[in-house]
């Protein structure tokens, strides 16, 4: 693996201490010649260390070039290059024809490999060496590109992806051309970053840091392993818990350099115009289920409405912003929501971070419309007179309130703000709907579960009012230990934990302790608080969120098309795609064909061999799809597989899951494959299905 101290010396090497992209890319090859997620974690944070170490001022652009991106969703970044520019300086540079760079393209069916094959082929020509190039100059070279806006700039964005390309060697050409068109395929990249930044700045302090410089590594190899591996993962929680707030590596990074971990906390505050991630709800499969769950606990249940989410943001000043669920920035598409603002906002109000549901509506009668007529809003350039589709905002949680974080007060304290401190506008404003109860209230939720799927309604949102246990007690973020030393006391003096993932009262899933639940606000977090029960889910339509990843040629009538689709879902801990199951139902005949476009045969969205972070054991498609998409699907129930690995170790030691029966319903076009079902999603059905007595159906119904 990457040793640190070699990294050292290779950037000594270079006459200003720079990272250069050389070793950037040299980490970008290693991790994707590897399945091993250790490896993976491995190699990145030693990377970083040496970014750390080195050149802490190359560490964010680092970031963000590992993550391919250029900013975080809501400002809106985007590169902007067409394929055209891309192919045009490949041509130049390669010294290629159109015609050449095609056959390259339809051969390997990737622009990075295509750019790197045009350049080994060039590289006798070239006669000078060319100066490297370093983290900091590809990132600003991005930047350049995606600012570049207007008359002339697709001259401008030419000239920058041609000097790049010409500068670069070896696999740096392969891995630019990939980050180019935005596509670098190093997998698990995304989701591990956080747990890379959290252990390389465990491990390694920051030169210019405000806090005094201990030695971590050697604090840490005094360690057990057990004991280390709670610190890591109580370090994994601050930096995790920290960018859920405030998911923007522009402020994280920048807050580790100098505050480090410890200080990260007070840095990455909650900012208003800054999204935080949403909290989830976790699914149940009926009421009795979802009131089982609860125990004797005082929940509150609100409709579900089928709209979409939005996070509002105003400031001081009154500017306001919108968010998605996927903190994308959709202002612009709500100017009637933004209008509204001052009419909601309460005579004490300054700033505010509120959360709803904005729903289409009639806005004579008031009836709710459904989700399709809110889908046929404009997105862009809508002024408050071209609305043709009117919305009420429906709202259900305040986060923040006059500069005051609420994130930490139970559900029954934000609520009461939310409802006193803001002001109703008939059909435009109010709150959702609800219904405080206990689990001795059944017939009272089962009559508001009706009301609220005669309203248009999808079911219910039930959410606990209080915290179970006092929430300076219930080992939250606030009470824990936030620096390397107290982390390493707290796991020492806990006699108790002896590596089970035990720290200061707060559990892994190692833990044997039930947790206490907490009605408290924790962005991106799927919690027991937050119950989602819907009015299709019963046992015949538990439905998964999976990859399409291959599929085979078709027999008879489907010849001409994909069919079966191999499909799979997602492992967070190994980074790696898991196939589930074949599914060749509910597709219609203009999908199929749709299908063979998107990934026709040598076409760039597929290849021929496996992607080594796919697990299809004993699996052989004709063609391999690059993951891009998530579909739902609908089946029968989940078996026990000797086929598919999916959840392996979950469930079985020797078996994974499958599902028998699949059919597909629609594709979810608001989900990323990162927001797929995990293996551990399924192993959770599976055991909700045999708790709930239905027979597991042994091995078969693979296919
Ligand atoms: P998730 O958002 O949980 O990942 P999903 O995208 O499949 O899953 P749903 O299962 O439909 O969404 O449920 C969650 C969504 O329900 C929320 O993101 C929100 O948009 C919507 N919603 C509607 N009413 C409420 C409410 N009263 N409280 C919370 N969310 C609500």
């Amino acid at each position: 693996s990457f040793n640190p101290e070699d990294y050292k010396s290779l950037v000594q090497g270079l006459p200003d201490g720079r990272l250069t992209y050389g070793l950037l890319t040299r980490a970008f090859v290693l991790i994707n010649s590897t399945r091993s997620r250790i490896k993976i974690v491995d190699t990145l944070t030693n990377f970083l260390r040496t970014a750390i170490t080195c050149d802490p001022a190359s560490l964010l652009p680092a970031v963000w070039l590992t993550t391919n991106d250029i900013g975080p969703p809501h400002e809106q970044t985007e590169l902007g290059i067409g394929g055209s520019v891309i192919s045009k300086a490949l041509i130049k540079v390669g010294g290629l024809d159109q015609k050449g760079l095609r056959t390259l393209y339809n051969k390997y069916g990737d622009a990075g490999d295509a750019a790197f094959e045009a350049k080994v082929r060039q590289r006798t020509l070239q006669l000078r060496k060319p100066v490297p190039l370093t983290v900091k100059d590809v990132y600003s070279s991005l930047v350049k590109i995606s600012e570049s806006k207007g008359a002339g700039s697709q001259e401008v964005k030419q000239r920058i992806v041609e000097r790049l390309l010409v500068q670069s060697r070896g696999e740096e050409v392969r891995y630019l051309a990939r980050t180019l068109v935005q596509h670098l395929r190093i997998g698990a990249v995304k989701t591990t970053m956080l747990i890379a930044l959290s252990r390389a700045f465990l491990m390694t302090h920051p030169p210019n840091a405000l806090e005094p410089a201990p030695n971590p590594t050697s604090t840490l190899s005094k360690l057990s392993k057990e004991a280390k591996t709670e610190v890591f993962s109580a370090a994994e929680e601050i930096v995790k818990a920290c960018f859920a707030r405030c998911p923007n590596y522009n402020e994280i990074v920048p807050g580790l350099l100098t505050a480090g971990l410890s200080g990260l906390k007070e840095v990455c505050k909650l900012t208003v115009h800054t999204p935080l991630k949403p909290m989830l709800g976790s699914i149940t499969r009926d009421l009795p289920e979802m009131l089982g769950r609860l125990g004797s606990r005082e929940f509150t249940a609100e409709y579900k409405y089928d709209g979409q989410r939005a996070q509002i943001h105003c400031d001081e000043k009154g500017k306001v912003s919108i968010f998605s669920r996927h903190l994308e920035n959709m202002t612009a598409k709500y100017p009637d929501l933004v209008a509204l603002i001052p009419s909601i906002r309460g005579p004490n109000v300054t700033t505010f971070i509120m959360e709803g549901e904005v729903v289409a509506i009639n806005s004579d009668t008031g009836d709710l419309k459904t989700f399709q007529t809110l889908a046929s809003r404009g997105r862009k350039d809508v002024t408050i007179g071209t609305v043709q589709v009117n919305v009420c905002m429906f709202a259900f949680d305040l986060m923040q309130l006059n500069g005051e974080e609420l994130l930490g007060k139970p559900f029954r304290e934000r609520r009461k703000l939310l409802r006193e401190e803001f002001v109703e506008v008939e059909k435009r404003f109010t709150w959702v709907k609800s219904l405080d109860a206990t689990a001795d209230d059944q017939d009272a939720v089962i009559e508001f579960f009706k009301g609220s799927l005669k309203e248009k309604c999808e079911g219910v949102m039930v959410k606990l009012l209080d915290n179970e246990v006092p929430a300076e007690d219930n080992g939250a973020l606030e009470t824990d230990a936030t620096d390397l030393d107290t982390l390493v006391e707290e796991v020492q003096k806990k006699p108790s934990s002896k590596g089970k993932g035990v720290i200061k009262g707060k559990e892994t899933k190692k833990g044997g302790k039930r947790k206490p639940l907490l009605a408290t606000y924790e962005p991106d977090k799927r919690l027991e608080s937050w119950l989602k029960v819907k009015k299709d889910y019963d046992a015949s339509t538990d439905t998964l969120d999976v990859i399409p990843i291959a599929g085979w040629h078709g027999m008879g009538r489907k010849s001409k098309w994909w069919s079966p689709i191999l499909l799979a879902v997602r492992n967070p801990d190994t980074g790696s795609l898991e196939a589930v199951c074949k599914c060749m139902s509910g597709f219609t005949d203009v999908f199929y064909q749709e299908m063979k476009e998107k990934y026709s045969e040598d076409g760039e969205n597929t290849t021929r061999t496996k992607k080594p972070y796919i697990e299809a054991p004993e699996l052989h498609p004709n063609v391999w799809f690059e993951p891009q998409e998530v579909w739902e699907i609908v089946f029968a129930d989940i078996t026990l597989s000797p086929n598919y690995t999916s959840a392996i170790g979950l469930v079985s030691e020797e078996r994974g899951l499958s599902l028998r029966f699949p059919r597909f319903l629609r594709k979810r076009e608001d989900k990323s494959i990162e927001e797929a079902s995990t293996s551990e999603d399924l192993a959770e059905m599976y055991r909700n299905q045999m708790s709930g007595g239905k027979p597991a159906t042994g091995a078969g119904g693979d296919d």
